[in-house]
């Protein structure tokens, strides 16, 4: 038996027509950049998330970016972030000129610490980012009293977590939240995507204008601003996606219940789920001390895995100069050498998840 690890055309096989109708559609609009198609889903996506808005935007990096910009982040300040994310949450806060201040993980939903966040805040600090790692929720209460408390910006990198949960509530209900519509997430485009949402108007309009060459009028500039719209061709996809995303979560937590049922006995550390948390398993982890053997053995008895991620931020090139050293941050760097991430995919078929759970547990 084959499982990849994730079949995106078996996943989006019920809904292929009605995209090809909609791309026609756009395609006989003349309409090509902003206009009706993105309205729709902007207005489509900010119910599903229960936010007052949502601005479409290039790809999630840059609405992690413009949602940092627009919120006064700038050269020296300090954002605290998770050292185990990754690199895009930190480009970020180094594309707005300011400083990530990486802060270690909570050791079982690998989610970041509040109280490491509220051990490094600094008189520099300006904002806090909460990625909502692998689909899991993050602890958002104990976040917003460390910024309400020091007057920070709190940003919730949403990339992997479209349709979770908070103690009952949708991510991107409460504050604002910055999402990937990369092909791979649980919300995926047919090319680069991504949408900021969030309750605050002032942040809105300047997130609108900064998209936009920092334009609301056209051809008067008030900010200097960038190109990055979500083209409506995109929208008009991700629409027709977003009518079967609840079906296809439902999918992922039926895999993961099996997994998480199955793998019970396994000797492999499984994924912690906290009782308020209603993740969306845009991946299913786990780790084991031997990776490289256990990732080869799988692959051997056809089974597709994947690793996120091989190496923290801290520990890229890209951060050489930034002065960080080597078991600085212990965690991250030890989940980063032990995380395998399993086969997910909605169009998993209950005969592969099987096989999966099977072979783990004769190998692990
Ligand atoms: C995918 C991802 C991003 C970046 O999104 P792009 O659309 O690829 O720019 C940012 N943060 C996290 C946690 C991600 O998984």
């Amino acid at each position: 038996m084959k499982v990849p690890f994730l079949d995106l055309l078996a996943a989006q096989s019920q809904v292929q027509l009605e995209i090809e109708a909609a791309i026609k559609r756009v395609a006989n609009s003349g309409c090509y950049i902003l206009g009706p198609e993105l309205l729709n889903f902007e207005a489509e996506f900010a119910k599903f998330t229960a936010a007052k808005h949502c601005i479409g935007v290039a790809n999630g990096l840059d609405a992690l970016c413009l949602a940092l910009k627009s919120a006064g982040i700038t050269t020296d300040d300090e954002v605290i972030l998770p050292a185990n994310t990754y690199i895009a949450t930190w480009l970020a806060v180094s594309q707005c000129g300011a400083k990530p201040v990486p802060v270690e993980p909570l050791k079982d939903t690998y989610n970041i610490d509040p109280e490491a966040v509220a051990a490094a805040v600094t008189n520099r600090t300006r904002a806090i980012i909460a990625v909502h790692l692998y689909g899991q929720p993050a602890d958002m209460d104990p976040l917003r009293k460390i910024s309400n408390q020091y007057g920070l910006f709190l940003l919730e990198d949403a990339a992997q977590a479209h349709g979770a949960r908070y103690k009952s509530l949708p991510i991107g209900s409460v504050g604002t939240a910055a999402w990937s519509f990369y092909p791979s997430k649980n919300l995926g485009a047919w090319g680069d995507g991504g949408a900021v949402t969030s309750n605050d108007p002032d942040l809105v309009e300047k997130i609108m204008s900064l998209r936009n060459y920092g334009s609301s009028v056209k051809y008067v500039n008030d900010v200097q601003g960038v190109n990055s719209r979500l083209d409506p061709l995109q929208a008009a996809i991700l629409n027709v996606k977003l009518s079967q995303l609840e079906a296809w979560t439902n999918c992922r937590k039926s895999v993961a219940a099996h997994y998480s049922q199955g793998l019970v006995g396994s000797g492999l550390v499984l994924p912690a789920v906290r009782s308020w948390a209603d993740p969306v398993w845009h991946l299913y982890v786990i780790r084991h001390p031997q990776r490289q053997k256990f990732q080869k053995r799988l692959k051997q008895a056809g089974i597709e895995t994947g690793i996120h991620y091989p190496i923290p931020p801290h520990q890229q090139k890209a951060y050489a100069n930034a002065g960080f050293s080597k078991g600085q941050f212990p965690l991250s760097e030890q989940f980063s050498k032990e995380v395998i991430s399993l086969p997910m995919c909605p169009a998993q078929s209950q005969q592969q998840t099987d096989y999966v759970i099977e072979k783990i547990n004769s190998l692990a």
